[in-house]
C-alpha cells in the first residue's frame, strides 16, 4: 500500500487577479487534500518579472480568506519547504538547468532576437509542421550541440546573452496517463524546445514548477487544461532528472454562458456578472471588475458554485457545505468536457443559501443597508420582515426592493395599479374596513384574516377587489407578501394610518 502523504499546490502567478477559473482549481485541489487527510500548499510562481501585477498576491490570499480555502503551507503561511516565492528560490533553478547540460537533455542556445524571428519567418513559409525551435530545427541555430565546446566557453565567459533549451528527443512516442483524460500519447517531434532558463538568470515556468513539485514532494498535480500541452515536456523534465513524476489531472475548462469557448478575464462585466472572486482595480488602468463578494454572493454559495462547475457527486443533491464537498469529491468524479457557466444558476445557488440562513443574520446584513437608507428599525423587527420576503430574494441587496413599504408608508401609489385596482366601491369599502382593523384586539395575522374574509363574506363583497384595493393603500402597488402577514407586522395603528392616508390622497372613484 502507498503510504505517502498527498501533497496537492495551487501555483498561481501573480499576473493579475485570480479568476474564477484558477479559484476553481484550488478548490479542487483543497477538497481533495482533505478528503485524503493531507496537505494543500500555496505556492507563488513569479518567474517572469515582465508580468508582475502589484496587488495581484494580497487579492489572491484575500480571496481564499473570504471564500473559506485554507492552506497548510505557502508564502502567507511558512512551512517545511519554505520559501514558496518562486523569486525567493531563485539561486536553485540555475544548479537544475545546469545538470540537464551535463546530462545532455539540455543546451546552452546563443540565437539573438533577430536570428530566432528569422527562423520562424522561414519555416513558416516552407510550411513546416513545426514552426518552432525544435527537433528539426535546431541543428541550424547557434547552440552548444553544434558550436565546439571552446566557441561555448569563450561565447559564455564573454557575456554572450544565452538561454537553456531543452533537448527534446526526435520523434519518440511520449505516453503518460492523466487521471481525468486517461492515457495520452504525444509525438515529441511536433514539441519544441522550450527554453528553461533566461539570459536574465531565472528560470521559465517549465523549469521552476518541476524542480518545485519535486522538491515540495507534491504529489498530485491539479490543474486546469491549458496545461496539458505542457505536460509531455514535463513528464520527460521529470525523466530526464530521475525523479519518480507525481500524478497528473488536467481539469477541464470553463466555458462562457453559451459554450462558445473559455470563459475569460475580459468576459466578466461585459457578459453581465463577475468572473473575479473579489472586486479587482486595475493598477494600471484605474479599471473597476466586478467581484462575487460584491455583488452579494455568500461564499458557501459560491464555493457551492464552483464545485459543481466540472464535478458532480452522481446523486440529485445540489446543495453542499464545504464539510460534505470535502466528503463527496473525488478526481473520478471530474468530467472531460468543458463545463458551461450559468449566471442564472449561480444566483439560484445564491438564494438557496440566503434562504437557508436565519432571518436575524440576514437582519443583522439587512441593518447595513437600511442604516444607509436612513432606517432606524429594531433587529427583531427587521427579522421579521426578513423572514416574510427571503423567499423572493437572490440577494441580501435585493431585500429592499421587497419590503420597503415594512419601513415607509406609501406617499404615492402605483398608477397602473390605481388604475386597475381601485373601484369606484372601493373607498366606501376600505372605510368599513378601517373600522373593522380598529376593532380587532388580538392583532396578529390569522385572527386579522378569519375577521377580515367574514367580513366580507357577510357582505357579498369581490373578495378580490377588497383584497387588491387594500394591498394597494397598505404597499403602494401589487407586490409584497401574504396581506395578513404585512399588517402583522406593521401592526394596527400604522395599518389604519395607511388607509386612512390612501383614502385621503385617491378619494373616490367617480363612474
Ligand atoms: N503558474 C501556473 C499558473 O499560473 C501554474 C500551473 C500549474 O499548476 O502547473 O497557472
Amino acid at each position: 500500500m502507498n503510504t505517502k502523504e498527498v501533497r496537492v499546490r495551487f501555483a498561481p502567478s501573480p499576473t493579475g487577479p485570480l479568476h474564477i477559473g484558477g479559484v476553481r482549481t484550488a478548490l479542487y485541489n483543497y477538497l481533495f487534500a482533505r478528503n485524503h487527510g493531507g496537505k494543500f500548499i500555496l505556492r507563488i510562481e513569479d518567474t517572469d518579472q515582465n508580468r508582475f501585477v502589484p496587488g495581484a498576491e494580497d487579492y489572491i490570499l484575500e480571496s481564499f480568506e473570504w471564500c473559506g480555502i485554507e492552506f497548510d503551507e505557502g508564502i502567507h503561511k511558512g512551512g517545511p519547504y519554505a520559501p514558496y516565492r518562486q523569486s525567493e528560490r531563485k539561486e536553485i533553478y540555475r544548479e537544475y538547468a545546469e545538470k540537464l547540460i551535463e546530462t545532455g537533455d539540455a543546451y546552452y542556445a546563443f540565437d539573438t532576437p533577430e536570428e530566432l524571428d528569422a527562423l520562424r519567418k522561414k519555416l513558416e513559409s516552407e510550411k513546416a509542421v513545426n514552426t518552432s525551435y525544435s527537433s528539426l530545427s535546431r541543428k541550424e541555430m547557434k547552440n552548444s550541440l553544434i558550436l565546439t565546446k571552446e566557441e561555448v566557453q569563450s561565447k559564455i565567459e564573454s557575456g554572450d546573452d544565452y538561454v537553456i533549451r531543452f533537448k527534446m528527443p526526435e520523434n519518440e512516442e511520449i505516453k503518460f496517463q492523466d487521471i481525468i483524460r486517461g492515457e495520452v500519447i504525444v509525438n515529441s517531434s511536433t514539441l519544441d524546445d522550450k527554453v528553461l532558463f533566461k539570459s536574465d538568470g531565472m528560470p521559465t515556468y517549465h523549469l521552476a514548477n518541476i524542480v518545485d513539485d519535486h522538491l515540495m514532494e507534491i504529489t498530485h498535480v491539479i490543474r486546469g487544461e491549458e496545461w496539458l500541452p505542457s505536460l509531455p515536456l514535463h513528464v520527460l523534465l521529470y525523466k530526464a532528472f530521475g525523479w519518480k513524476s507525481p500524478q497528473f489531472a488536467h481539469m477541464p475548462l470553463t466555458l462562457k454562458p453559451d459554450g462558445k469557448g473559455k470563459l475569460s478575464k475580459r468576459d466578466g462585466d461585459r457578459l453581465g456578472f463577475p468572473v473575479f472572486p473579489l472586486e479587482w482595480k486595475n493598477p494600471q488602468t484605474g479599471e473597476v471588475s466586478s467581484g462575487y463578494r460584491e455583488s452579494g454572493y455568500f461564499p458557501e454559495a459560491f464555493i457551492n458554485i464552483l464545485a459543481f462547475l466540472g464535478w458532480n457527486p452522481g446523486t440529485e443533491q445540489e446543495i453542499f457545505s464545504m464539510k460534505e464537498l470535502i466528503e463527496a469529491f473525488s478526481l473520478e468524479r471530474v468530467g472531460k468536457a468543458g463545463s458551461r457557466f450559468d449566471p442564472e444558476k449561480a444566483k439560484w445557488y445564491n438564494h438557496q443559501y440566503l434562504i437557508r440562513k436565519r432571518d436575524k443574520e440576514l437582519a443583522r446584513l439587512y441593518q447595513l443597508i437600511l442604516k444607509e437608507k436612513g432606517i432606524d428599525a429594531s433587529d427583531d423587527y427587521v427579522a421579521k420582515v426578513v423572514g416574510l420576503i427571503k423567499e423572493r430574494a437572490n440577494f441580501v441587496k435585493d431585500f429592499w426592493d421587497q419590503s420597503s413599504f415594512f419601513f415607509v408608508a406609501p406617499g404615492s401609489y402605483d398608477a397602473k395599479a390605481v388604475k386597475k385596482r381601485w373601484k369606484a366601491q372601493s373607498y366606501d369599502q376600505m372605510q368599513e374596513l378601517k373600522q373593522i382593523l380598529e376593532s380587532i384586539a388580538e392583532f396578529n395575522s390569522e385572527n386579522i384574516e378569519k375577521i377580515i374574509k367574514d367580513w366580507i363574506e357577510k357582505k357579498e363583497y369581490s373578495i378580490g377587489a377588497v383584497m387588491n384595493a387594500f394591498r394597494l393603500l397598505i404597499v403602494g402597488a401589487t407586490i409584497g407578501p401574504h396581506l395578513f402577514d404585512i399588517l402583522a407586522v406593521i401592526g394596527k395603528e400604522e395599518s389604519v394610518q395607511r388607509i386612512k392616508n390612501g383614502l385621503g390622497i385617491l378619494g373616490r372613484k367617480m363612474g
